[in-house]
């Protein structure tokens, strides 16, 4: 669906009301590197900037959704994970991964020796697209500023890109999630890795072991990067 001239107005104005500041407009992107925008703003604290988005209606997702799933956690963490957009259970609940791949992730956490309460998690989306049909160009475009803010907020040292949809829309690539896995990317200045969506573990048990590796692989490169900043 097109973009009109009247939605990008208000998509401007409303961004310049939150941010109070230069746009943040999403660009062609290489692919390995996703160049640094600045967003100022007069928000500095996550709680802020949650009341101040929570009733988005910048897509016609604010129009299906029961609640806007915002992230949950640390707000100072050092991992930080990115899911592609709430499921049925988290709209209803207005929390991420709350269900059955919530559930494995918090158990490949504890595999790693982490709690859902030392990372952040949320989503590209804030909002479920209806039957859980993938974002769309216009959900991304308009959504993303959101995910970045929340990065400026939180500054992770780290980020995982849980499954392809969410990698492929970040870094901007149509490349599979096997030609992604085993690289550091650059997503606005924050070393980002991409491994397995835990639905996608739910349905093929085979990728379990793969995914294990990667998560050593994100446990070993969190301890590092902790380690060289204390
Ligand atoms: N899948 C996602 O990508 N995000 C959620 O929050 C839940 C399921």
């Amino acid at each position: 669906m097109p973009i009109k001239s009247d939605q990008i107005k208000a998509f401007v104005e409303e961004e310049l009301e939150i941010f109070g500041g230069p746009l943040y407009m999403p660009e062609a992107q290489n692919k390995e590197t996703v160049e640094t925008t600045t967003v100022s703003a007069d928000i500095h604290d996550l709680n802020e900037f949650n009341e101040a988005i929570m009733h988005c209606q910048k897509c016609a997702l604010g129009a299906t959704r029961t609640n806007f799933v915002f992230g949950i956690g640390n707000p100072d963490a050092d991992l930080m994970f990115v899911g592609e957009a709430p499921g049925e259970k988290e709209d209803l609940e207005g929390v991420p991964f709350v269900g059955r791949a919530g559930k494995l992730l918090d158990d490949i956490l504890k595999a790693i020796e982490l709690k859902r309460e030392d990372v952040y998690i949320a989503n590209v989306l804030k909002c479920r697209p209806p039957n859980n049909r993938d974002p769309n160009k216009e959900e991304i475009e308009l959504c993303e500023p959101y995910l970045l803010k929340q990065i400026e907020l939180i500054k992770p040292k780290l980020l995982v890109a849980l499954g392809r949809i969410s990698a492929t829309t970040l870094l901007r690539t149509k490349d599979s999630l096997t030609a992604m896995r085993g690289k550091v990317f650059d997503y606005h200045g924050t070393d980002m890795v991409v491994t397995y969506h835990p639905a996608a573990l739910l349905r093929n048990p085979n990728w379990k072991r793969p995914a294990w590796e990667d998560f050593k692989t994100i446990r070993d490169m969190y301890h590092e990067k902790r380690g060289a900043s204390q």
